[in-house]
C-alpha cells in the first residue's frame, strides 16, 4: 500500500516502503525462511516449561533489565565456540537478531550505511526506517565479495556502519575471516564500525569474527538463536562487541526489552547446546546431500555455509518455478534474484518432497 491517506501523518521516507513479508502459508515442506525443521526435544520442551513456570509467580514485577544470568550464558557460549574470552560487557541480548540491527542503526548510524548486495533484506530496511542513508556496494558477478571494491567503496562513502553477512543469506557462502580483518582495517580507517551479521555461524566452516573483537574495537558481531538454535518462535538475538559498543548500545534500548519469559527460555536452551548443535552437524550433512542431488538434476549450486541452498539453472522463470513447486505443497524462497531460487534445509522427509518436486518441474519444462 503506498497511496497512504493525506490525514495520516506518516514520515515521508516510510511512505515507498513495503513491510517485510515472507510468505506464511500452509504448505507440506516449509524450506522458505531458514528456519531449523528438529523442534525442541519432549525434554528441552518440559526444561522451557518448569522455569518459565518458575518465573511466572513473578510476573508483577519488571525482568531484570540488565539480562545479567543470559548476558553470561551467551558469553560462555561463544567462548567455548571460539575460545576468545568474553565477558557479560562483551554481550547484548535483545528480541532477535533484529532487534540488535535496529538498535545498531538507532545508536551508530550517525551518516550512512554501507552493504554489499545481494545480502540480508533487512539491513537497508532496518536502515530506512532508522532514517540512515543507505548505500548499496557492489559483489562479483558469482555473488562474492570483492574485497577491493568493497574497501574502494569504503573509503568513498566513509559510512557510519558497513554491514557484512557471513555466510551470506541469500547466497550462502562464507566470507574468508581474512577478508573480515581487511573490512575491520577499512572501516577502522574511517571511523565507522563493521557490523559482521553471523546469523548462520554455527553452519560454517570459517572462524568466527568474534577472533578479531579484541584487536579491532570497532568490529561487532550479530548472532541469533533462531537458526542453529531452532529458537525463531522465541525471538533471542544477541551481540558480540567491544564494552565500549556495549555500553552505548544501552542508551537506545527501551527499558525492559526482554521478557522475564524469553530471558528464561532462552537461558534453558543455552543448557541444552549440546544437544542443539548435534542437529546443526545433522543440517550441515543434509545440506550438502541436497547440493549433490540438486546437481545431479543438472542444476547449479552455490556452495553454502549455511542452512540453505541458492541454486539456478532451470529454464522457468524463478516465479514461475517457484509457483509450481507451491502448487506440490512446497514453500522455498524467491529471492528476487533473476533465475535463482533459495531453499531452507529442513528434515529428511521435506527434503524428499522438494526434490521430487523440483525432478517433476524441471522434466515438465523441457
Ligand atoms: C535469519 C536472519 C537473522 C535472524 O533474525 P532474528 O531476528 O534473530 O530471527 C539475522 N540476519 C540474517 C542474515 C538472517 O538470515
Amino acid at each position: 500500500m503506498n497511496n497512504w491517506p493525506a490525514w495520516l501523518p506518516l514520515r515521508e521516507q516510510l511512505r515507498p516502503l513495503t513491510p517485510y513479508g515472507a510468505p506464511q502459508v500452509p504448505a507440506l515442506a516449509r524450506l522458505n525462511t531458514n528456519e531449523n525443521p528438529y523442534g525442541p526435544s519432549k525434554t528441552l520442551a518440559a526444561a522451557i516449561s518448569k522455569r518459565v513456570g518458575e518465573v511466572s509467580v513473578n510476573l508483577n514485577r519488571y525482568p531484570d533489565r540488565d539480562a545479567l544470568k543470559l548476558r553470561q550464558g551467551l558469553a560462555d557460549y561463544l567462548e567455548k565456540q571460539s575460545g576468545v574470552k568474553l565477558e557479560i560487557e562483551n554481550i547484548w541480548a535483545a528480541n532477535g537478531s533484529n532487534e540488535i540491527l535496529q538498535s545498531i542503526f538507532l545508536a551508530f548510524g550517525s551518516s550512512k550505511a554501507l552493504g554489499f548486495v545481494p545480502s540480508y533484506s533487512m539491513h537497508p530496511l532496518i536502515g530506512k526506517v532508522a532514517n540512515v542513508e543507505w548505500v548499496e556496494g557492489a559483489r562479483n558477478s558469482d555473488f562474492t565479495l570483492n574485497l577491493s571494491k568493497a574497501i574502494e567503496q569504503i573509503s568513498t562513502y566513509k559510512p557510519a556502519l558497513t554491514f557484512i553477512t557471513s555466510p551470506n543469506n541469500p547466497t550462502g557462502s562464507a566470507v574468508t575471516i581474512s577478508d573480515i580483518e581487511e573490512l575491520a582495517k577499512a572501516t577502522a580507517n574511517v571511523n565507522g564500525l563493521l557490523v559482521v551479521d553471523e546469523a548462520y555461524a554455527e553452519f560454517s566452516s570459517q572462524k568466527s569474527a568474534i577472533s578479531l573483537i579484541e584487536k579491532f574495537p570497532n568490529v561487532l558481531v550479530s548472532r541469533t538463536m533462531s537458526k542453529a538454535f531452532a529458537f525463531a518462535g522465541a525471538r533471542l538475538g544477541y551481540l558480540a562487541a567491544n564494552k565500549i559498543v556495549i555500553d552505548a548500545i544501552q542508551l537506545v534500548r527501551l527499558p525492559y526489552h526482554l521478557s522475564a519469559l524469553t530471558q528464561a527460555a532462552a537461558e534453558v536452551a543455552l543448557d541444552f547446546q549440546d544437544e542443539l548443535l548435534a542437529e546443526v552437524a545433522k543440517l550441515i550433512k543434509d545440506r550438502d546431500k541436497v547440493a549433490k542431488n540438486l546437481e545431479e538434476l543438472g542444476l547449479k549450486v552455490i556452495p553454502s555455509d549455511a542452512n540453505f541452498i541458492l541454486f539456478s539453472g532451470f529454464k522457468e522463470s524463478s516465479h514461475d518455478l517457484w509457483q509450481e513447486l507451491l502448487a506440490d505443497g512446497v514453500l522455498i524462497r524467491d529471492v528476487g534474484l533473476p533465475g535463482y531460487l533459495r531453499v531452507t534445509i529442513g528434515n529428511e522427509a521435506e527434503n524428499q518432497i522438494f526434490l521430487k518436486a523440483v525432478q517433476k518441474a524441471l522434466k515438465g519444462a523441457l
